[in-house]
């Protein structure tokens, strides 16, 4: 029997790769370097004793729900939660993208908003952004008016330049956007801002966040947005019923009682980060100023593929960026532990001399 075609759009379609390799040093996917507090598994162990697990979960994720509401001082009603915030973007994108419908994004810029988009049948409109990053509100406006998408994602912090989009920017594309604006805030935590101030039942603007980063539980897959009740109707109407097993729910909801672990480990993560480029702005490569938990830089004079296969050899893993669409030669690396940042900066001066 001969193989089955898939979709003409997916058969023609490349899938999303972040290789996983075995290495020392693994600074490839903006994990946190720590552990949640060791408190935060014990209770957990104590709530999977009262799990039934004959039962299906609560279908509404409530008590989750309500938790992450009243840590941005929200209803219940505001939150909707799923599988990683790749979850909640693909929710929207079925929701709200599809035939017919338009994505914009503005590269470069987190890779998945496209995919997703495109994967749910939505064309994509892609804007580009300054030579240095920045959202150019002229091109903005451009692709909004002559597109009028359904959905208009930016990401602040950006995945993977680092920049952080000012809340004049936010409301310009507020202003200028036809349909729903997705603020993707995956790193939120580390920016000076954030566009949660924004969310209103009026307005049409969600914001999301996930566990992955801040939290250190990329293993539990669970993110979240906040954004106007009539959003999250819809969304609850899309999304598989139960998708949220009561094993992540509890995992979720207690996680917040960490709240002061969580954010004295994004004020070490912050101060690293200083540290990590300041040391990179002594190497002969550039550097992108970076308000999330990883750094954009590119080697002046040997070619990235290159160095990312040397740092490899030294077991260092970083995200090659350097065939991204206007990255060319880019790498990106994660903030990690002292002695993590100290073992790639090594590597790299070694490789680069
Ligand atoms: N948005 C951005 C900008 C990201 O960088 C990531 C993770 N790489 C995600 C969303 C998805 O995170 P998760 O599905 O783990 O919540």
């Amino acid at each position: 029997m001969g193989r089955i075609a898939p979709r003409d759009d997916v058969a023609l379609m490349e899938g999303y790769h972040s290789p996983q390799v075995e290495v020392d040093v693994r600074l490839n996917t903006n994990e946190s370097p720590a552990s949640p507090p060791a408190a935060w598994q014990a209770a957990l162990a104590e709530e999977v004793g009262r799990i039934e697990w004959h039962r299906y979960p609560d279908r509404d994720a409530r008590q989750l729900r309500e938790r992450i509401a009243a840590l941005h001082g929200v209803g219940p009603e505001s939150v909707f939660a799923a599988n990683g915030s790749n979850e909640v973007l693909q929710t929207l994108c079925l929701t709200y993208g599809g035939h017919g419908r338009v994505a914009a994004v503005f590269e470069p810029t987190y890779a998945l908003h496209s995919h997703i988009a495109r994967l749910s049948g939505t064309a994509v409109a892609v804007g580009a952004r300054t030579d240095d990053f920045a959202l150019d509100l002229d091109e903005m406006r451009r692709v909004l008016g002559h597109h009028q998408p359904a959905i208009t994602f930016l990401c602040s912090p950006n995945n993977p330049t680092g920049l952080a989009e000012s809340e004049a920017t936010v409301r310009e594309v507020l202003s200028a956007a036809p349909g729903l604006v997705v603020v993707d805030e995956a790193y939120g935590q580390f920016a000076p801002w954030s566009a949660l101030e924004l969310v209103d039942e009026d307005v049409p603007l969600v914001v999301t966040r996930t566990y992955s980063k801040t939290w250190s539980m990329a293993a539990a897959r669970l993110g979240y947005l906040v954004g106007p009740g009539w959003v999250v109707e819809e969304l609850d109407k899309v999304v598989l019923p139960y998708h949220l097993d009561s094993l992540k729910q509890a995992a979720g909801r207690l996680a917040l009682e960490f709240t002061e672990h969580m954010e004295a480990r994004v004020a070490e993560l912050v101060e690293e980060r200083g540290r990590m480029i300041a040391a990179l702005s002594d190497l002969p490569v550039d550097v992108w100023p970076s308000a999330a938990n990883f750094v954009l830089f590119r080697p002046r004079s040997v070619d990235g593929d290159d160095v990312w296969q040397r740092l490899l050899e030294h077991s260092v893993l970083v995200r090659n960026c350097a065939s991204w669409p206007r990255l060319e030669g880019c790498l990106r690396v994660t903030i990690g532990t002292r002695t993590e940042d100290d073992r790639f900066l090594a590597a790299l001066t070694e490789v680069l001399s």
